[in-house]
């Protein structure tokens, strides 16, 4: 496993970090123990960084991830998770309730302290309670060791410029910016450089777009956006190649993210996926894919408050 270090937190994370969103059942109705397993066998293949949210199957993933981490030293894994957003519409970023928050989290991680807390998809809320609020109360928690660094996340790319123009932050974490159908992020990471912010690249196959599978019902895309990934997938099929294998490694060949989060709640995609990363990219196959998602290169969907 190659490791980076996250921005300017000094932080060493695994480029292939894991998503627990799946321990909440997101995407299909999981298996507690084989849960727990899927968190076992990532951090045994040297997979360090975890992202979960108590939005996650309304508090259901972190719940089980502070199941699988019972026992093991807190100094071998790096734990993220979220503030802000606790439903689907149900979003509160005052400094009350994500202090309130983060307590309950702990108590559900089971854990002495988070490595880092993000405010979650703060396109649903006031950008300027973010940084005169939400923030500021973060920070009183790492004043008392609770979380040692604050992070944000969302999918609008503008929102992480307007926080970062007006308050620091150690970490920013973009979906579905940076896939085979969408290449968005690389235009702001000179100024994420710039402020030495941690960059983490979450959904490399699109929240289930770019798998055999497909996407969940509840995805957001377009139909168009839907069948065109289902037809680079079908075209990767009769290739013989998982399009999944190629949207990883597509995903984990761009140096300049620190880490690239893939959720999954099944032991065996872990091992494949650890296993694809040594594997060179299919050059030829990606240009193939690429033509075939042309069309809708880039297209994104709304998230969030209009004005953000
Ligand atoms: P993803 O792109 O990682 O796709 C997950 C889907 O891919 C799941 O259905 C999983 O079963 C499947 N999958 C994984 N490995 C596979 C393999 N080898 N073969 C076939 N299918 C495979 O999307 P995601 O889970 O939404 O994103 C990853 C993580 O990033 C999340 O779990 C979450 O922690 C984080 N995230 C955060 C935000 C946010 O903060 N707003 C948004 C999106 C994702």
């Amino acid at each position: 496993m190659e490791y980076r270090i996250l921005g300017k937190t000094g932080l060493r994370v695994s480029v292939l970090s894991y998503g627990a969103s799946p321990l909440g059942s997101v995407f299909r109705e999981v298996d507690e123990a084989e849960g727990i397993r899927t968190v076992h066998t990532a951090l045994d293949l040297g997979i360090n960084f975890i992202d979960v949210s108590p939005y996650y199957g309304l508090t259901r993933a972190e719940t089980v991830l502070g199941k699988a981490l019972r026992g093991i030293p807190r100094t071998q894994y790096v734990l993220a998770t979220k503030v802000g957003r606790y439903g689907d519409q149900e979003f509160d970023f005052s400094a009350a309730r994500v202090t309130a928050s983060v307590e309950e989290s702990l108590r559900r991680l089971n854990v002495p302290y988070i490595d880092l807390i993000q405010c979650h998809d703060i396109e649903f809320g006031d950008l300027d309670q973010v940084v005169n609020e939400t923030i500021p109360a973060l920070r009183r928690l790492q004043q008392q060791g609770k979380v040692r660094f604050i992070g944000i996340t969302g999918l609008p790319l503008k929102i992480f410029r307007y926080v970062l123009e007006r308050t620091d932050v150690d970490s920013i974490l973009s979906y579905c910016r940076y896939a085979l159908n969408n290449t968005q992020l690389v235009d702001l990471i000179p100024f994420l450089q710039e402020k030495q912010v941690g960059i983490i690249n979450a959904s490399p196959l699109s929240m289930g777009l770019l798998t055999n599978r497909g996407a969940p019902a509840w995805h957001p895309a377009s139909e168009e956006i839907k069948q065109t990934c289902a037809r680079a997938a079908a075209f990767c099929r009769e290739q013989g190649v998982d399009i999944a294998k190629l949207a990883l490694q597509f995903a984990l060949a761009n140096p300049d993210i620190h880490t690239t989060l893939v959720g999954t709640a099944n032991p065996e995609n872990i091992r494949k996926n650890v296993a694809w990363m040594e594997e060179p990219l299919d050059e030829e196959l990606l240009a193939q894919v690429q033509q075939i998602l042309a069309p809708i290169h880039n297209q994104i969907w709304l998230s969030g408050r209009p004005e953000n």
